[in-house]
């Protein structure tokens, strides 16, 4: 028999992961939402810091959307199975990266 994919065991670390970046992001929100110090030396260091912490931000969104679709993929019974050459994803690589949509050949 071959071995199965431990869905359950990916599916615990994938909404793990998801409300780790959900609060991290209302951290970055909330520090974005600061109000804007009346210094305009201050205020440009603030800005750049405002970016990086907007690009945090994004970062996170994409890496949220991708568990979604993986926890979507567990709900469906496709996960573990690259969605574009529909060959299962070695567990090598669900282990690293467990909302991985694609067998390695394909990413
Ligand atoms: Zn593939």
């Amino acid at each position: 028999m071959a071995k199965m994919v431990d869905v359950q065991k990916y599916a615990k670390r994938l909404k793990g992961r998801l409300l780790e970046l959900n609060e991290r992001l209302e951290d970055i929100e909330q520090d974005l939402d600061e109000p804007v110090n009346p210094d305009a030396e201050e205020r440009a260091t603030e800005r750049e810091g405002d970016e990086v912490l907007e690009n945090l931000g994004n970062a996170g969104l994409v890496e949220i959307k991708k568990i979604q679709a993986a926890l979507a993929r567990i709900d469906k019974g496709t996960f573990g199975v690259c969605v574009s050459c529909e060959e299962p994803i070695s567990n090598e690589r669900l282990e690293v990266l467990p909302h991985a949509a694609r067998c390695r050949h394909c990413t």
